[in-house]
């Protein structure tokens, strides 16, 4: 029997084991097939505290496992596929396999959201993707667009001016929504066109001699005027969705899937079950943030094993 299981490994995760170990409860961490979170697919972290120079995604992310791990976290690199969270101890499998705990934290973040248009699974991996950090390089000399007007789709657009020949992005309304900072570099570098009130409507490319994406159709959300663009690579940037699925009809969840807790706390409705990070934050969204409010779940945690609440 666990005093507590965490499941997820970005920022929120691994301060949640880190506390929870110092708290000498000896978590045990499930951290995915892919550990680390979405920071693993970022390149430069300018924002968190502690690193006035910046630091690479995957780098800080390695940082926070290895002081997890110091203090005695057991992580593990699989994949929790069910739970039941009936009580009053609480089970975990993978696969086959049971664990069960005393107290859970949940720390399963978010992934990128698509447009939902045919074309983004018939040339996903093929032109189209959701990560410039992992497949920018493949674009050298090449035209790419961006779809999004968040601090995604800036940071997306211009790390993808170290490889492509042309960075258009595309954005349904006629202003962003990203933080100041950002939106002016984009604006400001000479390789960035930005296409205002446009939409992606469809997806088109060749099957053969090879599957390659080759133009999409754009559409004037204001006009309705449509026109083609030629592209060989499409970035979707248009925020995240909570990956809260293992709790659908156990826990609340609002209306885009993300995780209720209790007003300034982690906890759920569930007594024992705690949730932090961007599963549970649908206005913050960042590394620090996810990482406090693992912080405030482990604190939570280690009080209601103690009898506190
Ligand atoms: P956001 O939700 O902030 O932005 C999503 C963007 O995509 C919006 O411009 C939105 O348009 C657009 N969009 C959403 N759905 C569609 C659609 N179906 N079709 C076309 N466009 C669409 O998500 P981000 O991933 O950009 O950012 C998430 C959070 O992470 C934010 O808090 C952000 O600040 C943070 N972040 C911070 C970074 C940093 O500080 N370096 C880097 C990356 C993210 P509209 O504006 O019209 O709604």
């Amino acid at each position: 029997m666990e005093n507590v299981i965490i499941i997820g490994s970005g920022p929120a995760g691994y301060t949640a084991a880190l506390y929870a170990a110092r708290a000498d409860l000896k978590p045990l961490l499930f951290a995915g097939w892919q550990p680390g979170g979405q920071l693993m697919i970022t390149t430069d972290v300018e924002n968190y505290p502690g690193f006035p120079k910046g630091i690479m995604g995957p780098e800080i992310m390695e940082l926070f496992r290895e002081q997890a791990a110091r203090f005695g976290t057991d992580i593990r690199d699989i994949n929790v596929d069910k739970v039941d969270l009936t009580g009053p101890t609480f089970k975990v499998w993978v696969g086959e396999e049971l664990h069960e705990a005393k107290s859970i934290i949940i720390c399963t973040g978010a992934s990128a959201k698509w447009l939902g248009l045919e074309g983004e699974v018939t040339f996903g991996g093929y032109g189209v993707s959701a990560c410039a950090t992992c497949d920018g390089f493949f674009f050298r000399n090449k035209k790419v667009a961006i779809v999004g007007g968040g601090d995604t789709a800036m940071e997306e657009a211009l790390f993808l001016t170290r490889h492509a020949s042309e960075v258009h992005v595309l954005h349904r309304r006629d202003s962003f929504r990203a933080s100041k900072i950002m939106q002016e570099r984009v604006l400001e570098h000479p390789k960035i066109k930005i296409h205002w009130n446009t939409a992606v409507t469809e997806i088109h490319g060749e099957m053969e001699p090879h599957k390659k994406l080759k133009s999409i159709t754009l559409q004037d959300t204001v006009t309705s005027d449509i026109r083609q663009m030629e592209v060989d690579g499409l970035f979707i940037a248009i925020g995240h969705q909570p990956n809260s699925s293992l709790f659908t009809g156990v826990l609340d969840m609002d209306e885009a899937g993300y995780l209720i807790t209790m007003p300034d706390s982690t906890r759920t409705k569930i007594p024992g079950v705690f949730a932090a990070g961007d599963v549970q934050d649908s206005v913050y969204r960042q590394a620090i943030t996810a990482a406090g409010s693992g912080c405030m779940a482990a604190i939570e945690a280690e009080r209601f094993l103690a009898g506190l609440h």
